[in-house]
């Protein structure tokens, strides 16, 4: 399949954009794929909800067979349309970085679990036999986020099929073209294999009012949110059963036993893997004193560029910006139009001008610096420097902010590695790789795009999205 020009992505985008004004349903109109609609896009999210419960009767019907048939589909689709994705992502958001967006794609394609993640459980005794399956939700409601958009929408759709359950999603504002995309491409994907021409469905203009449609709709029995804290708290505030996968700040600490050359190309490879906006991505480092420096300058040879306090305070002010709340309380929070930016154009905003070679900003702060403490999402990454493990399992911990999301070490002391594991809590601990090897990229595991720490499924896949059902047969059914 032909990859879409630089020309051809844009228009797409305003396109889509220009139809979201007018409320009617994104068309499209490619010389390359010929003109056709977006698959399974609704104006209303009462209509969508109605498409899903339709799709997931559709799902019901089938054999496990027919439904890895879909799959399969999924997955060849989306490594032939990762760079149109990755192209389409980088345009609507202005965030992350095509190359490694499609990479993302890839990963998901490739290591997302299908429908042998469903297992049945059988017990037996002398009482009979007692059968334990995985039985689908219905009709999920799936909100996703702009840092990840399609290959949030493409991994949650392969689970949630693959358990069995109908999907309806609300994506991020911000990335409506690229998730829509995403959600017709499954639909594409089901016609294809035999399956209805509309499975998974969404939204021409998602908003907060469409999100609480969904919430409260009788017909969504699961709600599967992957964002930040606020909107977590709201599903988990719905009185459904919800899966919350929220913001991380990872902490790295780094001792004195680590292959610091190693260690360095490592943190800078995943603090800029898509420009920082994965949530596992590394967002604050602890180095121990005596191989800071070494660190630092390990750091300068993959791609960093160092700033001095003055130059990170200029630029605090620049990526972090006052807000007024309601209740008149001003706080700080990011500013959306540095998040995912690359380092260059970060840097330009303080003066420094530098080539495309440097893709991160280091800078050493102390442990209360904004840099430390906030999720900027951004090649941004302050260094603090400790004297030891105690203090640097203490900061780290404290810099998590409680999320149990993902933390890092580069270390060859076992009870260091070890420690801080435990202290620190995270659903996600990578030790001596790039944070992307805790998703399945160059480690091992299946990957997912919803990391749900808050609730506790974890790395989810298709057993997340599954309810247990227990069938008993009482004084029969042994074979022995
Ligand atoms: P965001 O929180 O701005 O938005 C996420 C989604 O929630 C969007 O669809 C948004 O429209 C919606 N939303 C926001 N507030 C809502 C509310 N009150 N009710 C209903 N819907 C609401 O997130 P983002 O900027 O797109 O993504 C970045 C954040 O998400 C970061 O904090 C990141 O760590 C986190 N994240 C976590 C995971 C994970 O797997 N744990 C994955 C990706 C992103």
């Amino acid at each position: 399949m032909a990859n879409l020009t630089e020309a051809e992505i844009k228009a797409v985008v305003s396109q889509v954009l220009n139809n979201l004004q007018t409320g009617s349903a994104p068309d499209w109109d490619s010389t390359h794929y010929g003109p056709r609609k977006f698959a399974g896009i609704y104006a209303d999210m009462n209509d969508a909800i109605a498409a899903a419960e339709i799709g997931y009767r559709a799902v019901r019907a089938m054999s496990v067979e027919q439904r890895e048939a879909i799959i399969t589909e999924i997955r060849r689709l989306t490594r032939a349309e990762a760079p149109i994705m990755a192209k389409l992502g980088v345009e609507e958001t202005g965030m992350g970085r095509v190359d490694h967006k499609t990479a993302k794609h890839n990963l998901v394609a490739d290591k997302t679990p299908g429908t042998e993640d469903i297992v049945s459980n059988a017990k037996t005794g002398d009482s009979g036999l007692t059968l334990i399956e995985m039985a689908p939700f219905g009709v999920v409601g799936s909100i996703t986020p702009s840092t990840n958009p399609s290959e949030t929408v493409i991994c949650n759709s392969i689970g949630m099929i693959a358990a069995g359950n109908g999907v309806v999603f609300n994506p991020h504002p911000n990335a409506i073209a690229v998730s829509n995309y995403a959600v017709d491409l499954v639909n594409r994907a089901s016609k294809a294999a035999g399956g209805p021409d509309v499975l998974v469905c969404s939204m021409v203009k998602p908003t907060l009012e469409s999100a609480a449609v969904m919430q409260s709709h009788p017909a969504v029995r699961l709600l599967v949110c992957t964002g930040g804290p606020g909107v977590v708290r709201a599903v988990l505030s719905s009185g459904k059963k919800a899966i919350g996968a929220g913001a991380g700040n990872p902490p790295v600490i780094v001792d004195d036993t680590a292959d610091i050359a190693k260690a360095g190309k490592d943190i800078i490879d995943g603090c800029t893997f898509d420009n920082n906006l994965p949530c596992i991505a590394e967002k604050e480092v602890f180095a121990f004193r005596n191989i800071a420096d070494e660190l630092i300058s390990a750091m300068q040879r993959n791609g960093a560029y160092l700033i001095d306090s003055a130059q990170a305070a200029e630029l605090a002010k620049i990526v972090l910006v006052e807000k007024t709340d309601k209740n008149g309380k001003t706080r700080k929070i990011i500013n959306r139009d540095c998040v995912g930016r690359d380092a260059s154009v970060l840097l330009a905003k303080i003066g420094v001008q530098v080539s495309s070679d440097i893709r991160c900003i280091i800078c050493e702060t102390d442990f209360n610096h904004e840099f430390v403490q906030e999720e900027l999402m951004m090649p941004i990454l302050p260094i603090v420097r400790v004297d030891n493990i105690d203090q640097a399992i203490e900061m780290a911990v404290k810099a998590e902010h409680g999320n149990r999301h993902t933390a890092h070490m580069h270390s060859k002391n076992i009870d260091h590695l070890s420690r801080f594991a435990k202290a620190v809590e995270t659903t996600i601990f990578v030790k001596n790789a790039p944070s992307y090897a805790g998703i399945g990229f160059g480690g091992e595991g299946h990957t997912t795009f919803t990391i749900a720490g808050p609730t506790g499924e974890g790395i989810t896949s298709a057993r997340s999205f599954t309810r247990q059902r227990r069938c008993v047969m009482a004084d029969s059914f042994r074979i022995i």
